[in-house]
């Protein structure tokens, strides 16, 4: 399917007299990995947090499933099917990598906090839990302590809490910031699977893995879209090559 699922339409944003963003059109197709690329200040994060409501935008219009998202809040586009990742700080460090997935579902259902260590609880979403840590590469570590584990499985596990919610979208910030290679492969891996029937955009830093996941890449620079298509066709125009070097 071709059709799109995340649109952003003359997206800005201004501090204070500062346009960080600046008249940004986008549109994620479903199905698909998009990255939004561009070095440093290109306005990334701030088009990133807009587009998850984590900022409110000076101008323009954000829809998602042909629905106007613009002044809806994070929480309400998560129960529409729009989730962003967290960093690992959102997974607790004391509780074992299937009691934090356990968490994870039951907020889904709306449960209360309080019960979640209660055995009726361990036992309604033990299955669950459980399918989703294979789905992430960590059924071996699922009575491993958060704390634990490598700091890759941590990101493993976190985004095994955010497939809790079961998103239709997910946006990813920088899903391999500060990772060693080995789990930058796991992550790329696990990244690749869960395209499989979910769209995702992601914010990243490391061309080659942006090269070898992203269908359509949109680079930003100076907080507007400089180039989009696949990475043969951005990582050879001459604006993006200039873009990087003068940063
Ligand atoms: P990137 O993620 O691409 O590095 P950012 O979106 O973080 O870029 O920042 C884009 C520009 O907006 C930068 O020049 C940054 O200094 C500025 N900026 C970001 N957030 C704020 C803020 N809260 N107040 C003022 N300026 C900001």
């Amino acid at each position: 399917m071709n059709d799109v699922i995340l649109a952003a339409e003359n997206l800005t944003k201004e501090f204070k007299g500062f346009v960080a963003v600046d008249g940004v059109n986008l549109k994620i197709r479903r199905g698909q990995i998009h990255a939004l690329i561009g070095p440093n200040g290109a306005g990334k994060t701030t088009c990133f947090n807009l587009l998850t409501k984590f900022l409110r935008p000076t101008k323009g219009t954000i829809t998602y499933a042909g629905k106007d998202i613009t002044s809806l809040e994070p929480a309400d586009i998560a129960r529409l099917g729009l989730v962003r990742s967290f960093q690992i700080s959102a997974v607790f460090p004391h509780l074992t990598a299937a009691e934090n997935v356990r968490i994870a579902l039951q907020r889904k259902r709306g449960a209360s906090f309080d019960f979640w260590r209660s055995q009726k609880v361990v036992s309604e979403y033990d299955d669950a839990a459980h399918s989703l840590l294979d789905e992430v590469g960590l059924s071996e570590f699922a009575a491993t302590e958060a704390s634990e584990l490598s700091y890759g499985r941590k990101r493993a596990l976190e985004i095994a809490t955010t497939l809790a919610l079961d998103p239709e979208m997910l946006l990813l910030d920088e899903p391999m910031a500060g990772m060693a290679q080995a789990d930058i492969e796991r992550i790329s891996a696990l990244i690749k699977r869960i395209s499989a029937n979910r769209t995702i955009l992601m914010v990243e830093h490391n061309l080659s893995v942006v090269a070898s996941l992203s269908n359509t890449i949109t680079v930003l620079a100076r907080g507007k879209v400089l180039a989009e298509g696949d990475y043969a066709i951005v990582s050879k125009d001459p604006r993006v090559v200039e873009a990087y070097i003068g940063s």
